[in-house]
């Protein structure tokens, strides 16, 4: 049987359901609150925290969350779950991507906050340390944010200690259609050493970072890669029945490569989301004002484009696409 939950005021005995607010501080508007929804299942099993709405207009993973705790009950459910539908709610209601305009911050680049920070650091902190840190597994859902379009993966980033990294490898590899992205300290693939997944791992949490949606779009495909995901992970743990999740072939990671603007104009991109970009491949052309093209963009390398953006105007540095280099994922024993 499963002990008592309880996060502040939201309180769930052993196969309850409860929900509620927790509050982070004061804007001069009112409190700042974060939803938090807690399903202690009837049977003993393992705690798993899942977050969205870290980036408030990422609504796909925002989506998934809200459907799952819906579609949970305590009966049947062995362990527990703790569900965070929307972490930043400033952001959600201001409609507003990438950083807080409470205070300038980035939720997913401040790692675990601070007590004693500003209103984000502390939300980082409460969500590390009071949510997040009491669950064994965490899954933080993100899409891309506004004027960003990628392909699903979902990441690990690796601590060096194998009784995190394993599991942390499997979650991964169940979440995901297709694409793991395993981290190691200052590589150039997520997640990274300043997000909030890196920070809980640093808890020895197994938590992993899981994206799919982008543009500020809602797109039924995009939440269904967060649901089959969330379920796969809770199959793999033994939370809910249905036996192991079937995997397709995976492919892993193994560097990141950014094609960047010299030029600056009106961009026409020639590539998509999952194209197979070869090197000295055109990927796009710049034209100046006048319609004359001024630059060829051409792919240093080899690799699938990751990560476009909906913009259609760049200036000179500006990311083009982010391409992942990657290989068959090896087998792996579990999985
Ligand atoms: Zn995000």
């Amino acid at each position: 049987m499963n002990a008592r939950l309880r996060i502040r005021d939201v309180t769930a005995e052993c196969g309850e359901r409860a929900q509620g607010f927790v509050t982070i501080g004061e804007a001069a508007s009112g409190p700042l609150q974060l939803p938090v929804v807690i399903i202690n299942g009837r049977d003993d099993g393992p705690i798993l925290c899942l977050t969205a709405g870290v980036h408030a207009t990422e609504y796909a993973p925002i989506d998934a969350v809200m459907r799952i705790v819906q579609e949970l009950r305590p009966d049947g459910l062995r362990g527990a779950v703790i569900a965070v539908p929307v972490a930043n709610m400033c952001m959600f209601e201001g409609r507003t991507g990438f950083v807080s305009p409470l205070d300038g911050l980035n939720l997913n680049k401040i790692g675990g906050g601070r007590r004693d920070g500003s209103l984000s650091e502390i939300l980082a902190h409460v969500l590390l340390e009071e949510i997040i840190g009491v669950a064994q597994y965490h899954i933080d859902l993100h899409a891309g944010d506004l004027g960003e379009m990628l392909m699903p993966f979902a990441g690990f980033a690796l601590t060096g200690q194998r009784e995190l990294d394993e599991p942390g490898e499997e979650l991964a590899r169940v979440y995901t259609p297709r694409l793991i992205s395993l981290s190691r300290p200052g590589s150039a693939i997520p997640p990274f050493a300043d997000g909030i997944v890196y920070a809980a791992t640093r808890k020895g949490v197994v938590s992993i970072l899981a994206e799919s949606g982008g543009n500020g779009t809602l797109e039924e495909a995009d939440v269904r890669i967060h649901l089959d995901g969330v379920r796969n992970v809770m199959r793999h743990l033994r939370m809910i029945g249905g036996g192991p999740p079937v995997l397709g072939p995976r492919i892993a990671a193994s560097d990141r490569i950014v094609v960047r603007a010299v030029r600056a104009g009106l961009l026409r991109l020639k590539v998509q989301i999952g194209d197979l970009i070869e090197t000295g491949q055109e990927v796009a052309e710049i034209c100046n004002v006048f319609g004359e093209v001024v630059e060829g963009v051409r792919a240093p390398g080899t690799g699938i484009a990751g990560l476009v953006w909906a913009r259609k105007v760049v200036n000179t540095g500006d990311p083009i696409v982010k391409c992942w280099r990657a290989e068959r994922a090896k087998s792996f024993p579990r999985t």
